[in-house]
């Protein structure tokens, strides 16, 4: 099985993909993913997708995220690549 990040399912180079894990799960991220995932500051988009495969996540849960996905306070401000194959939320 080929790997992809867990949010928006890029694949083509993986070998640039990261994996890091908290204390419930690993996730896989791309690189474009990687800083708004730590930075808590995802794309609502791609928030929906994780959270449906992590639902538990402290990284995801809602002092950081409202019920929509929207960053409620991210540790930086992020400017967001969102690549065409992601469901639109
Ligand atoms: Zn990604």
């Amino acid at each position: 099985m080929t790997k992809s990040c867990d949010a928006c399912r890029y694949n083509e180079f993986p070998e640039i993909l990261y994996t890091l894990s908290d204390d419930k799960y690993t996730y896989v991220l791309c690189p474009n993913c990687l800083t708004p995932f730590v930075a808590h500051g995802l794309h609502s988009n791609l928030w929906k997708v994780l959270i449906k495969k992590f639902p538990d996540s402290f990284n995801l849960h809602d002092d950081f995220y409202d019920d929509e996905g929207n960053a409620l306070q991210p540790a930086w401000d992020i400017h967001y690549h969102i690549p065409p194959w992601v469901p639109k939320g």
